[in-house]
């Protein structure tokens, strides 16, 4: 296509008339931001303002690449789209580097609710692991104070904005690091002020999930959920491993598709499949850190066909430059995702979010469905 040419013209110069399609697939767009979303998998140290950032690196004497917002907010997006692992890790030194005071924790996790209101999101799991930010001599529960209080602010704020949210938080500990036991046993702790389950990052590679199989006893014995990050950077075994510890979601997973052969599921993807155990994707995470070359060629598409209970989500939002609204957009515009894909992926996340189940038929019943019987025209979209 040429510069010169427009919308709905050939390159001839000929108008073309947009079809159903097309129209369809405009229509879908511009309905997104709307659409009710929820979100399992999201980093509170990937979701940052780039403003914040530079307010907080300030009062902490934190130095910065940059300190002009929008210079830092691509500074960010470079490095993470760079391909080099290292320079994307760079980028959390100056995150979770900067949040490090009760304020600073408090600020981050309020807007970050918002910052979510804002896109749609009517529920989402936001994770941060509490070791990161004890630089300053906080202690992990204030640090997980800190957080909740953000949250709650948050909320309430949203709500009287008329964007109803719930925001629950996952307390992620770092598989290289030593302090599982500590946060899984803080995440038991405080399992009825606002957390909901228990998650492992970090290398996947030579750091196995059996290597805190203590901490995951301890949560497993307290029935709290656990989501372990797996199948991004490594393959079958860190999936299997996850499963061994008793994850009840996969943090990415997108790897079972290593054991798809041409349709044919291997043992570990029946597994997957038919235990409908959920994968958090993060489609543009994904394809910066090399796990695919596009959207249009990640196997979510074809993990979804395949009967995956699959979840779409945005990993860090600050380093991917990403929204839910733009993983939709981009799984709509790249990979043909209709209306009735997005519902699908939509409540297959409420369905295994780690809430009561109480909670989970409220939200389905009284905001997603009707949500997108609505965006349908409320047409049955099965
Ligand atoms: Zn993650």
């Amino acid at each position: 296509m040429t510069s010169q040419t427009e919308p709905g013209e050939s390159p001839e110069g000929s108008l073309r008339v947009p079809s159903a399609d097309d129209e369809r697939r405009r229509d879908l767009l511009a309905s997104i931001p709307s659409l009710p979303k929820v979100l399992l998998h999201d980093h509170l140290d990937g979701g940052v303002r780039p403003a914040t950032v530079v307010d907080l690196a300030a009062e902490t004497g934190h130095e910065l690449p940059t300190t002009d917002p929008d210079e830092l907010g691509a500074w960010f997006r470079t490095a993470a789209w760079s391909g080099s692992l290292e320079r994307y890790i760079d980028t959390f030194v100056h995150t979770a580097g900067v949040m490090q005071t009760v304020d600073g924790l408090r600020r981050v996790a309020r807007e970050a609710v918002l910052d979510l209101a804002a896109d749609g999101v009517v529920y989402a799991e936001s994770r941060f692991a509490p070791e990161l930010h004890t630089e300053r001599g906080l202690s992990l529960e204030q640090v997980v104070d800190a957080v909740l209080e953000g949250f709650d602010e948050g909320m309430r704020a949203a709500a009287a904005d008329g964007r109803g949210i719930v925001v629950r938080g996952l307390l992620t500990a770092m598989r290289q690091r030593d302090r599982w036991d500590e946060v899984a046993a803080l995440a038991v702790a405080l399992r009825d002020r606002g957390v909901v389950g228990f998650d492992l990052a970090g290398p996947e590679l030579g750091y196995p999930p059996d290597r805190h199989a203590k901490a995951f006893d301890l949560v497993r014995d307290a029935w709290l959920p656990a989501t372990v990050h797996a199948g991004e950077a490594d393959g079958l075994g860190s999936i299997a491993g996850a499963l061994h510890v008793g994850a009840c979601r996969l943090g990415h997973g997108m790897r079972i598709s290593d054991d798809i052969r041409g349709g044919e599921l291997g043992t570990l993807a029946h597994w997957v499949r038919d235990r409908q155990v959920p994968l958090e994707i993060c489609p543009t995470s994904n394809v910066h850190t090399g796990g695919a070359p596009s959207v249009a060629e990640h196997p979510i598409t074809h993990l979804l066909r395949l009967g995956f209970a699959v979840t779409v989500n945005t990993d860090n939002r600050l380093q991917s430059g990403t929204s839910m609204s733009a993983e939709f957009a981009a799984l709509v515009e790249q990979a043909g995702w209709t209306l009735a894909d997005l519902r699908q992926v939509t409540l297959t996340a409420a369905h295994h979010a780690f809430v009561h189940e109480d909670a989970r038929t409220a939200l389905i019943d009284e905001i997603i469905t009707p949500g997108y019987a609505r965006a349908g025209g409320g047409r049955h979209l099965a």
